[in-house]
């Protein structure tokens, strides 16, 4: 393993999914539902594969089909209007967009601002690319994690490429304000940076909060990035069709790198997302209400339980700060919490480069049937 990658190990996901398997525990570690999306796309993949639509290769930047419901979906939602044809360009999900948006944009040497605690991926992609990762630390304030707006200021150089922006946040469940997104934007802008925004939870956000995409301000549609992916949106997170949006001078760019990572990405699955981009606006206030009721009944297990819970605005991650517990070492209590309870969580030390900020931090995914959260919230109980 060369010295750009060295640092990484296996990703704490699968390790942590591992575990759950071998002590068989509630996993709620791994962001993945544990029920598949609507039916009718499942069909409509079955669909395309006995149409013999997309069972070869598939054009280089995606199908037409989805790149226009990509391009109506950013129209209709956010008011971002986008040419299909040069302004769109399919991903084997959001993970291959990071990548290749990474490596397309930053030279060696260059510095990347991501906000930390960053999905983990992130950091291998920047390092990948030969890139220097500027972390730009989320800190908890009331009942939200923030984002420190001079330390972002601060931390622009000459050797700035691009800010890594994720919002909705994972693992800490933020979702960026207005506010918070217009003084990113007119840095961006004064800095002459490009921002790549990760907007996977784009449809998983709650109450009060609203989902902005930062390519909607000022100065901003021609200099973003913007990914997503179907993996969140539609629970159907092994079909790996994501997406970006960008101007066709960066679309090429990315298309760049992607053409020679995977060439294209699966054809029959891009067919059914297509179709699920058209969903009634009922499956996304549906799925958006359900995860919300979960969000709340695990929360209030894990309170109860004497955890101090950040209750996310959006994601389908959850946040506790375990020191009322007793406890101060997010990885040394993930790693005993399955013998201890039969649950598995994510600690967010390992999403940071300043281990000590994350280190009381644990995240718990609640994309999980009703009676599965319960489960869990009764084994948490004997803690
Ligand atoms: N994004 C998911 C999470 O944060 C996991 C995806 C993965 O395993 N790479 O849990």
């Amino acid at each position: 393993l060369n010295s750009r990658l060295a640092a990484f190990g296996t990703t704490i996901f699968a390790e942590m999914s591992a575990l759950a398997v071998s002590t068989g525990s509630v996993n709620l570690g791994q962001g993945f539902p544990d029920t598949d999306g609507p039916d009718r796309i499942a069909e409509a993949a079955v669909r395309a594969i006995r149409d013999g639509r997309g069972n070869q290769y598939p054009p280089g930047p995606g199908v037409p089909e989805l790149r226009t419901a990509v391009a109506d979906h950013q129209r209709e939602r956010y008011g971002l209007v986008y040419d299909p044809d040069t302004e769109v360009l399919v991903t084997a999900g959001a993970t291959e967009a990071i990548a290749a948006a990474l490596l397309a944009l930053v030279e060696p040497g260059d510095e990347v601002i991501a906000l930390e605690p960053y999905y983990d991926s992130y950091a291998a992609c920047i390092a990948m690319a030969g890139g220097t990762r500027v972390p730009v630390t989320l800190r908890p304030h009331g009942d939200r994690f923030v984002l420190d707006l001079d330390e972002l200021r601060d931390a622009v150089t000459d050797r700035t490429r691009l800010i890594l922006l994720n919002t909705p946040h994972n693992p800490t469940g933020t979702v960026l304000t207005r506010e918070e997104l217009a003084a990113i934007a007119a840095l961006a802008v004064e800095r002459d940076l490009l921002v790549v925004t990760d907007e996977v939870y784009e449809h998983l956000v709650f109450d009060t909060a609203e989902h902005l995409p930062i390519a909607t301000f000022p100065g901003m549609r021609e200099r973003t990035v913007t990914i997503s992916s179907a993996g969140k949106t539609f629970s159907f997170t092994g079909w790996k069709v994501g997406w970006v949006t960008a101007t066709p001078e960066l679309i090429t760019a990315v298309r760049s790198a992607k053409q020679y990572l995977t060439y294209v990405s699966a054809g029959p699955f891009q067919y059914a997302v297509a179709e699920a981009l058209r969903l009634p606006d009922t499956y996304f206030t549906g799925l958006r209400d359900d995860l919300r009721a979960k969000r709340d009944l695990l929360a209030d297990g894990l309170a109860q339980a004497g955890f101090a819970v950040f209750r996310p605005q959006g994601t389908y991650f959850l946040t506790t700060d375990i020191r009322p517990l007793g406890e101060s070492d997010g990885i040394a209590f993930c790693r005993a919490l399955p013998e201890r309870c039969g649950v598995v969580a994510i600690p967010h030390a390992v999403f940071y480069d300043h281990r000590e900020q994350g280190a009381p931090f644990v995240r718990f995914a609640f994309c999980k049937r009703t009676e599965v959260l319960q489960d869990a919230v009764k084994r948490l109980a004997s803690l």
